[in-house]
């Protein structure tokens, strides 16, 4: 008979031997210390350290406003939704949030998931049911999520080299003129933090004649003037037809959500089986984010402080010779090249320093390219830089990775 054990002891070998077997950090948050945390050892003890790879970006996951909000909803509404969206589970929170989000990006309504994820997977592969024929150009750099929706969905597909116009213009002229076409893409690429060139992007999609599809996951509640993300600060939001965004990074809860005109969001309510065969968020849940996107719109001075902790780290970095990558975004990059090394550094940088820098490793990024990816927030303060950087230069020298001269 089939040996199914040692089928899924070989599988867990193979990631091993590649020298990417995922070990997850056991944290206690904290509330009120972001970004400091608890983490349990595998012998259970406990040691204090410093989360430097959060994706809850300004710390919302535990600013009182959240949280406060959350335990009132709790208290009001009680803790599950009771149902789908069909049935029973659309709470007022939700249908609040969903115009809030609709108003934050300049849309006609706004649709929530369970998360980012399912929002892309869900969306993308429906786009096709409503769309046939649809072909979708895809940035060669996008996400897990977007990925599986343009796959699931089965249609004619055509991967550009990453935030490469030439080539994307180049793949459009060859379609056939009067098919639909879908441009997605991400505006910040949260592994290099680089930023795509939207307007160029929207240029492209209005002579082709492709509608554009924006995943602003890394930079929604942290970019433009009042938060909604790169096409807002780049004044586009009226430009791209789909935005699909997370409730769960810089937001500080969990969900997902598409913003676009009335007609699109109602499609896609009415066909995406993601959306329809799933029970609502919590209501705290969707109260909470409703209360974080409130506070990020009249929040700007988050924003400013977020990016001046980017721009110190990645200046210190580099005056230590520290190899961080080049990245316009809040994401501070540091090149090590392979999988063994950057798992010792942040070992070390964990057990010896209580510093947390996940390794980033394929197949999030190419082979060879492996990194750090630190993500300092507004509240990681001058003191916590200090040690990142001594502990890094330690480190760098101990285990002889190459370093980069000291930029000007
Ligand atoms: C994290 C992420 C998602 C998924 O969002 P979740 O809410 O975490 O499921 C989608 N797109 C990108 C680019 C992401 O990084």
């Amino acid at each position: 008979m089939f040996d199914y054990k040692s089928a899924f002891e070989r599988s867990i070998e193979q990631v091993r031997v590649e020298g990417r077997y995922r070990v997850f950090a056991d944290l206690k948050r904290v509330r009120g210390r972001f970004p400091r945390a608890v983490r349990r050892r595998e012998d259970g003890t406990e040691q204090d350290v410093v989360v430097w790879c959060s994706n809850d970006y300004l710390g919302m996951g535990q600013h009182p406003v959240v949280t406060e909000a959350m335990q009132a909803e709790i208290e009001a509404a009680g803790a599950g939704a009771g149902g789908t969206r069909n049935i029973s589970g659309t709470t007022r929170s939700a249908v609040d949030l969903e115009a809030e989000l609709a108003d934050w990006h300049q849309k006609e309504a706004a649709l929530l998931f369970t998360s980012g994820y399912v929002a892309n997977e869900a969306t993308l592969a429906t786009l096709q049911k409503i769309l046939p024929g649809l072909i979708i150009f895809s940035d060669a750099l996008n996400h897990a999520s977007m990925i599986a929706g343009i796959r699931h969905g089965g249609c004619e597909r055509h991967v550009f080299r990453h935030n490469d116009l030439e080539h994307l213009e180049g793949l459009l002229a060859a379609a056939p003129a009067g098919a639909p076409k879908l441009i997605a893409f991400e505006s910040v690429y949260s592994m290099d933090g680089d930023i795509a060139d939207l307007k160029g992007t929207i240029a492209l999609a209005h002579k082709y004649g492709a509608m554009t599809y924006l995943d602003e996951v890394h930079a929604v509640g942290l970019y433009g003037p009042r938060g909604a993300g790169v096409a807002e600060r780049d004044g586009v939001l009226d430009q791209i037809d789909i935005i699909e965004c997370t409730l769960g990074k810089a937001i500080g809860v969990m969900g997902g959500y598409i913003a676009a005109d009335a007609v699109i969001v109602d499609a896609i309510r009415s066909w995406a089986s993601g959306f329809i065969f799933t029970t609502s968020l919590p209501p705290a849940l969707t109260a909470g984010a409703l209360a974080s996107v409130r506070h990020l719109k009249a929040h700007p001075e988050l924003r400013d402080r977020h990016q001046e902790r980017a721009r110190t780290l990645k200046a210190r970095f580099a005056a230590a010779g520290i190899p961080v990558m080049p990245s316009e975004s809040h994401i501070v990059p540091v090149f090590v090249g392979d999988p063994v090394h950057a798992k010792m550094i942040s070992d070390m940088l964990l057990d010896e320093h209580g510093i947390y820098v996940q390794p980033i490793n394929y197949p999030t990024v190419p082979k060879g390219t492996e990194r750090l990816r630190f993500t300092p927030s507004p509240d990681h303060d001058d003191g916590m830089m200090d040690e990142l950087v001594r502990a890094m230069d330690k480190l760098w020298t101990h285990c002889n990775v190459a370093r980069r001269p000291a930029a000007a």
